[in-house]
């Protein structure tokens, strides 16, 4: 069974900057958050590309010399984050081929239902594959192709895939970014301030390099780009939006605006919401670190209850939800968020978090607070209960380990022995972000799922 190995990323293009090796480093720094697992580069000099690529953190795998190896005016990135067990330096990004054209890399976000029917049809046909990646299919899409120029055969190999992309491919002398129909993840199109473009997962991106936000691409958007002109754009496809709502929710940094708007915005929008639909008594309001801060911001401004440091978080660990053992995750929770007891103790709170999957989080979260001496515990989610999993690029548990999915509110209340527990709801959630028609993707939520 093929692994879906391209679950929440980031990718990143430069294009027409003499450092764009350096852009495309600072870029995968700012989108750390979108992936911890792999990072890597591919340049090109105009006549040959370069990769390097890793496990681990961006600024772990790079330094000064080997982004000087990386040379050229066009540079693309990636940030990986998936599921536990693939973590091979093969399943690490750009995925970079030689074919009868030259040479190309590929960066993508998201995932593709069809990636397995596709995969098989070409092994059938001869196809050696080297990785779990569903990404390898466009490589060998493309390179089969009977078109003759690039741009035909990247729209060609698109037309056979289906799901959830943001993709940036490099040649020796062009790029390319495409997001598919439905615009699942997010892709931002930006002039760097002293020459050429960026495109990126998120527009905190553009504001580390000094770059402006020009527009999103489009969903079924194909953009091209060459040395000394505008980038050109392609309708692949009629637009279908189905934007994922998880990345205001939960996945975007709040400094970037994601699909035409401020993340952190929307997020204090969620609290805010959540404040007027499921308000509670208490003497303060606190976030969980970091996620739940925007949130809680927007239910203390609405409620006018105080906002307090309750929660004290440890940056130098990474998230918990990728360990692959519970025992781990559990210790990892522990490590990751303590109490500030002054703060708290005889008091009542309303804590605030973003989600709830398998119930870890939050069972820890509640325990610590009232081990230190919180009189009530109140949580409070900003976003509905996650019921079902994500096939389109956010990684999320089997269903069967959604606790949502196995219990009612009141059992998930009673299981993390909060006083009370309550979730915003979807119209409010809908609200939140503005949404216009049946915008956004909420198939987490709702197990309605458009592909
Ligand atoms: P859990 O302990 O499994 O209930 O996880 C809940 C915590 O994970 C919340 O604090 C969320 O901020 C965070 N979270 C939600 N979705 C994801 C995801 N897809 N990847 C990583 N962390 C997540």
């Amino acid at each position: 069974m093929l692994e879906n190995v391209n679950e929440k990323c980031a990718v990143v293009g430069i294009f027409g900057h003499k450092e764009a090796s350096k852009l495309a480093y600072f870029s995968l720094h700012s989108l750390q958050h979108r992936g911890q697992e792999a990072a890597g580069i591919s340049s090109s000099n105009g006549t040959k590309l370069h990769t390097i690529k890793d496990r681990g953190l961006v600024m772990q795998i790079f330094d000064e010399a080997k982004l000087t190896t990386l040379s050229g005016n066009s540079a693309i990135g990636h940030t990986r984050y998936s599921t536990a067990g693939n973590d091979s330096i093969l399943d690490a990004q750009p995925v970079f081929a030689r074919y009868d054209l030259g040479e190309m890399a590929i960066v993508h976000n998201g995932n593709l239902t069809n990636a397995q029917e596709v995969r098989e049809r070409l092994i059938k046909k001869g196809a050696i594959f080297q990785t779990f990646m569903d990404t390898e299919n466009l490589i060998h899409l493309i390179a089969k192709s009977e078109k003759e120029k690039l741009l035909e055969r990247i729209i060609d190999a698109v037309k056979k895939i289906e799901g959830a992309f943001s993709l940036v491919f490099l040649s020796r002398t062009k790029m390319f970014a495409m997001r598919d129909r439905h615009g699942f993840r997010p892709l931002s199109l930006g002039r760097i301030a002293n020459g050429g473009y960026v495109v990126a997962s998120e527009t905190c991106a553009f504001d580390l390099i000094g770059a402006e936000f020009i527009r999103d691409v489009e969903p079924g958007e194909l953009l091209i780009f060459e040395k000394d002109k505008a980038p050109i754009s392609i309708k692949v496809y009629e637009p279908t939006p189905k934007k994922c709502i998880f990345e205001y929710v939960y996945f975007a940094r709040p400094d970037s605006s994601v699909f035409g708007q401020s993340v952190y915005q929307m997020r204090k929008n969620m609290g805010a919401e959540l404040s007027k639909i499921k308000p509670v008594e208490a003497d303060m309001v606190i976030p969980v670190p970091d996620g739940g801060v925007p949130s809680a911001i927007g239910y203390a401004q609405a409620s006018g209850i105080p906002y307090e440091m309750g929660i004290m978080r440890n940056h130098y660990i990474g998230r918990t939800f990728i360990e692959p053992t519970q025992e781990m995750r559990d210790l990892k929770v522990k490590m990751k968020l303590s109490p500030m007891i002054d703060t708290i103790k005889g008091k009542k709170v309303i804590v605030i978090d973003d989600s709830i999957v398998r119930g870890t989080t939050s069972r820890r979260i509640v325990r610590m607070l009232k081990d230190a001496g919180a009189t009530e515990v109140h949580m409070r989610i900003s976003s509905p209960p996650t019921t079902d999993p994500c096939f389109y690029g956010v990684d999320t548990p089997d269903k069967n380990k959604l606790i949502a999915s196995n219990m009612s509110t009141e059992e998930i209340c009673e299981f993390i022995e909060a006083d009370s527990l309550a979730y915003l709801n979807s119209d409010a959630l809908l609200r939140s972000v503005h949404a216009k028609d049946d915008e956004y993707c909420t198939a987490c939520f709702t197990g309605e799922y458009i592909i």
